[in-house]
C-alpha cells in the first residue's frame, strides 16, 4: 500500500499547502478515515483517542467544503468551553492560511459588539460555544440559510450536559439538509441513541469502548489521605521533571484553595476556572501554551480537547466522578503519540470510582513506585 498522504485525500491546494505550512507532513490513522467519510456529505460521527488529531480532521474537511466565493455562514462548529473554540479556531486558522476565507470565534466572555462586526463583515466559518451562537442566531445576526456543515465537538458533552436546549435551538434555525459532524473521544451508548434526533442516517466511525485503551500513558495511583494530599503533591513535583503538567480538582473552590495554598509554599504554578474572567483565563492558557507557566492547577474546564504538547503529566489531585472525564483528563497527556504519564490521588472513598474506571477501559492503575523520578 502507497504511504497515506494529504495529497491523496483530494484536498484543494491551497489547503494541502496550509496543512503542510502548519507543520503535518502525513494524516493520522483518524484523518485519513474521517476525512474522506466527511468528504461524502454525509452525516459523520467520528470518534477516535484524545491526541489522535480529531480537531485536524474536522477543521481539514470544513474548508475543503468552504466554497470561498460564497460570503455567508456556510460552516459552524461548536464546542463546550471557550478554551476549546478558541483553539480549534486558531486551528482552523493555521490550516486555511493559503485560503481565503473570513473568520471569527464567538464565545461568551467575550464583547458581542466585536462578534456582530465580525458578522457584518461577513464570516464563512463560525467557532463557537452554543451560548454565544444562540445570542448571535437570535438577535439576527448570524445568518443560519447557507448554513452546510454543522460540527459539533465533544459531542457527547454537548448532547448530554446542559447545551442540548441551545443545540436544539441551533437545529432549529439550520437547513434540514446541513450535514451533521459529531467528534469526540467518548462516545457513551445512551449518547448514540439521540444521535438519531440530529442525524440521518451517519457513517460511524467508532472505537469500541474496550479498544479505548490509555495506550501510551502510564497511569498510577497513590492512596492517601485528604490531608495529605498537598504535601504529596509537593514530593512528586519535587522528584519528576516534566516539561508541563496540568493538576486536576473537581471544583472551582478546591482549585483555588489548592493555588493558594502551593502559592503560600512558594512553589510557582497557574490557575484555572470557571470563576475568572475570560480575559484572565486566556491569559493563562496561553502562557501555558508558551510554557511559562509549568504547572496549572484546572478544573475540568480545560479535561476536554486542550492540546498543549508539552503537557506529559496529569495528575488527579481529586479523582473525577465519571470514567469519560478520566479519559478526556488523562488525555492531556500522550498526545499524537508522545509518552505521559497520570497519577491519581486516590483516598478512601475514591477507591469504587477508580475500579469502574479501570473496569470500563480495561486498563490497570498501578500503584505509584517509589523510585518515580527514574520513570517519569
Ligand atoms: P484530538 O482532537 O484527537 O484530541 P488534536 O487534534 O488536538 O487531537 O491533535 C493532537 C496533536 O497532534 C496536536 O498537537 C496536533 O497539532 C497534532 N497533530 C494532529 N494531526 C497531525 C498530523 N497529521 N501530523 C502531525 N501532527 C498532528
Amino acid at each position: 500500500m502507497s504511504k497515506p498522504s494529504f495529497e491523496s485525500l483530494k484536498l484543494k491546494k491551497e489547503l494541502v499547502n496550509g496543512i503542510f505550512a502548519h507543520g503535518f507532513e502525513e494524516p493520522s490513522s483518524i484523518q485519513q478515515q474521517a476525512i474522506p467519510a466527511i468528504l461524502t456529505g454525509k452525516d459523520t460521527i467520528c470518534q477516535a483517542q484524545s491526541g489522535t488529531g480529531k480537531t485536524a480532521t474536522f477543521a481539514i474537511a470544513a474548508l475543503q467544503q468552504l466554497d470561498e466565493s460564497i460570503k455567508s455562514t456556510q460552516i459552524l462548529i461548536m464546542s463546550p468551553t471557550r478554551e476549546l473554540a478558541l483553539q480549534s479556531h486558531a486551528v482552523v486558522t493555521s490550516i486555511g492560511q493559503r485560503m481565503n476565507f473570513r473568520t471569527h470565534y464567538f464565545v461568551g466572555g467575550g464583547e458581542v459588539s466585536e462578534d456582530v462586526e465580525a458578522l457584518n463583515g461577513g464570516v464563512q466559518i463560525a467557532v463557537g460555544t452554543p451560548g454565544r451562537i444562540v445570542h448571535m442566531i437570535t438577535n439576527g445576526k448570524l445568518k443560519c440559510n447557507e448554513m452546510k456543515m454543522i460540527i459539533i465537538d465533544e459531542a457527547d458533552e454537548m448532547l448530554q450536559r446542559g447545551f442540548a436546549e441551545q443545540l436544539v435551538q441551533i437545529f432549529k434555525c439550520t437547513p434540514k439538509n446541513a450535514q451533521v459532524v459529531l467528534v469526540s473521544a467518548t462516545m457513551p451508548k445512551e449518547v448514540l441513541e439521540i444521535t438519531n434526533d440530529i442525524m440521518n442516517d451517519p457513517i460511524k466511525i467508532l472505537v469500541k469502548e474496550d479498544e479505548l485503551t490509555l495506550d501510551g500513558i502510564r497511569q498510577y495511583q497513590v492512596v492517601l489521605q485528604e490531608e495529605w494530599k498537598v504535601s504529596t503533591l509537593l514530593d512528586i513535583f519535587k522528584v519528576v521533571s516534566v516539561s508541563q503538567a496540568v493538576v486536576f480538582c473537581n471544583a472551582v473552590n478546591r482549585v483555588k484553595a489548592l493555588y493558594e495554598a502551593l502559592i503560600q509554599k512558594d512553589f510557582a504554578c497557574a490557575q484555572i476556572h470557571s470563576d475568572m474572567d475570560q480575559a484572565e483565563r486566556n491569559k493563562v492558557m496561553d502562557l501555558f501554551r508558551k510554557g511559562e507557566h509549568r504547572i496549572l492547577i484546572a478544573t475540568n474546564v480545560i479535561a476536554r480537547g486542550i492540546d498543549v504538547q508539552n503537557v506529559s503529566l496529569v495528575i488527579n489531585y481529586d479523582i473525577p466522578k465519571s470514567p469519560e472525564t478520566y479519559l478526556h483528563r488523562i488525555g492531556r497527556s500522550g498526545r499524537f503519540g508522545r509518552k505521559g504519564f497520570a497519577i491519581n490521588f486516590v483516598t478512601e472513598r475514591d477507591q469504587e470510582l477508580l475500579k469502574t474506571i479501570q473496569e470500563k477501559f480495561s486498563t490497570k492503575i498501578d500503584a505509584m513506585p517509589t523510585d518515580l523520578s527514574k520513570l517519569i
